[in-house]
């Protein structure tokens, strides 16, 4: 969709053009048109806005620092690890209590 202004050439510093896309398509960096003088031109797009991507899950909304999914796999590596801490202690324990066990019998 073009604006009046744009379509007219009336306002020439710039050109506003609202663009409907997937939201999962990459926005285009350039496009290209033919000028008045029936040239072919390449022309760089600034956006005004695009929506905020998060880099862990890709969602759109918010940023990685922000992320509950990320924050959730934190928490369950953070929970993994203890567990495995744990493990290694009570084997360790086990095997100090076996050491004790067969002293007095060897
Ligand atoms: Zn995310």
């Amino acid at each position: 969709m073009i604006d009046k202004h744009t379509k007219d050439r009336t306002r020439v510093q710039f050109a506003r053009v609202l663009v409907e896309m997937e939201i999962t398509d990459k926005p285009e960096q350039t496009f290209w048109f033919v000028n008045e003088y029936g040239q072919l031109v390449e022309q760089e797009i600034e956006y005004e806005w695009l929506p905020v991507k998060c880099k862990h899950c890709g969602g759109f909304g918010h940023i990685m620092a922000e992320c509950r999914k990320l924050r959730r796999l934190q928490k369950r590596l953070q929970l993994m690890k203890l567990k495995l801490k744990l493990s290694q202690a009570i084997k360790l324990s086990l095997k100090e209590k076996k050491k004790r066990v067969r002293r007095p019998g060897s």
